[in-house]
């Protein structure tokens, strides 16, 4: 398609509104989105998909940025932490405290609720032990009602005000939001996580809320503990999956597709973690594949019985 710089227009329009429509775009919807755009302007010259190439939808995305930047939103790109590792755009809050951002339309029981969901994936979920910064829908709704307040009345007597309690219906409602709005994903498993637009609004909030300096008397294994929220040591990027060093005193996560990418780049046939040198096995999971199976793989009922009472003391090979 011809490459003068149009001035702001209706197609431009029309493709943000389309934009908030999704929450995201892949490269390839975008182009499909600009075609019927222009098309539409003109159906005499009908325009395809394949005439729209990856200059035309940044040139659009790059005039709608300077539209949209006195508002205090950009559309921004990030990968996806899956295999093929897709570029996708999506609109991001540029101020403002991101978690009432991904709370716009709720109310405040519901961001305590939400806040309370996204604890157990970076906190709850996310231990040395197993880094799965994800949680199930059961898991998650277990989350309605709000934690016991300790005290039932306040220092003048009055009665503690309420807390931020959902019903069970209202909390599943939010979740089922979440997910179509595009913050959260849900796994084939049931396992609802951070999307990858939610992680790019997310980022530097998650990173302040999860993530705690050291502290002088701490082993190794519980600094890195409290960096609860650790890049990519190829890509820079937040990992809520792929793999981890095998040393859990050790920082280094990869996506997958890092992996291959990383240790391709090295030729080394015998793969080292990086940073501490330690074999790299890619048995070692960041995400759903971290979570344990309850306890029904062992086949002798000792040795099952075994592991379910060390359900909380055994662990990977460390
Ligand atoms: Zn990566
Ligand atoms: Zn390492």
């Amino acid at each position: 398609m011809e490459h003068e710089e149009a001035p702001y227009n209706n197609t431009h329009r029309a493709f943000l509104q389309s934009f908030m429509a999704r929450s995201t775009m892949t490269l390839e919807e975008a182009q499909r989105v600009l075609a019927a755009i222009f098309t539409a302007r003109d159906e005499t010259r009908p325009v395809l998909t394949a005439d729209i190439t990856e200059a035309d939808v940044t040139s659009y995305i790059s005039a709608i940025n300077y539209e949209l930047s006195p508002i205090d939103f950009e559309i921004r790109s990030t990968r996806t932490q899956t295999a093929d590792r897709t570029w996708i755009w999506a609109i991001v809050n540029t101020t403002s405290d991101p978690l009432t951002q991904v709370a716009t339309t709720r109310s405040a029981d519901e961001i305590a609720f939400v806040k309370r969901v996204l604890d157990a994936m970076f906190e709850t979920y996310n231990t040395p032990r197993a880094e799965i910064m994800a949680i199930t829908s059961t898991q998650a709704l277990q989350l309605h009602k709000a934690p016991r307040n300790n005290e039932t009345q306040q220092a003048d007597g009055t009665p503690a005000p309420a807390r931020s309690t959902l019903s069970m219906t209202d909390a599943q409602k939010c979740l089922e939001n979440l997910v179509e709005e595009g913050w959260f994903e849900k796994s084939r498993k049931g396992y609802l996580s951070l999307s990858p637009r939610a992680l790019m609004e997310l980022r530097g909030w998650l990173m302040e809320m999860y993530n705690e300096a050291p502290d002088e008397d701490d082993t190794e294994v519980e600094a890195a503990a409290r960096m609860r929220v650790k890049m990519c040591e190829a890509c820079r990027e937040i990992v809520t999956v792929g793999q981890r060093c095998s040393n859990r005193a050790c920082k280094c996560r990869l996506h997958d597709a890092c992996v291959r990418q990383f240790f391709r780049a090295q030729g080394a046939a015998d793969k080292k973690c990086p940073t501490c040198k330690q074999e790299w096995t890619e048995e070692n999971f960041v995400g759903e594949r971290a979570a344990r199976p309850a306890s029904r793989a062992s086949g002798a009922s000792a040795a099952s019985r075994r592991s379910m009472m060390d359900e909380d003391s055994d662990g990977d090979s460390d």
